[in-house]
């Protein structure tokens, strides 16, 4: 006759509880391998001065204050790099 595995419910219980521990980590790993997908600024040709009229402040990509979706680091209102893509319903003329 074949016997079935057991587990004591002490085991269930410390095996459950180590899973719950290891979920906020899996989080925050998953999230930092997230915010690594960001490009470096060097590689878009990022600048913290406007160019030919277009400004981060006015990009779809730019997160207020001082941010961007898509390039790392801080990020100025004034900046601009090869990446730009400029908001809806806004015009690049000076
Ligand atoms: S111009 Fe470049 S750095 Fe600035 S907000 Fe747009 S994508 Fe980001």
């Amino acid at each position: 006759m074949e016997q079935k595995p057991t587990i004591s419910r002490r085991k269930f219980l410390k095996l459950s509880s180590c899973s719950l521990a290891i979920l906020p980590v899996a989080i925050i790993a998953t999230d930092r391998t997230r915010a690594q997908v960001k490009a470096k600024k060097e590689a878009v040709n990022y600048q913290d001065t406007p160019n030919n009229g277009q400004k981060c402040v006015d990009c779809q990509l730019f997160q207020p204050p001082n941010a961007c979706i898509v390039v790392d680091g801080d990020i100025s209102p004034e900046g601009w790099c090869s990446l730009f893509v400029l908001k809806q319903g806004n015009a690049t003329s000076d």
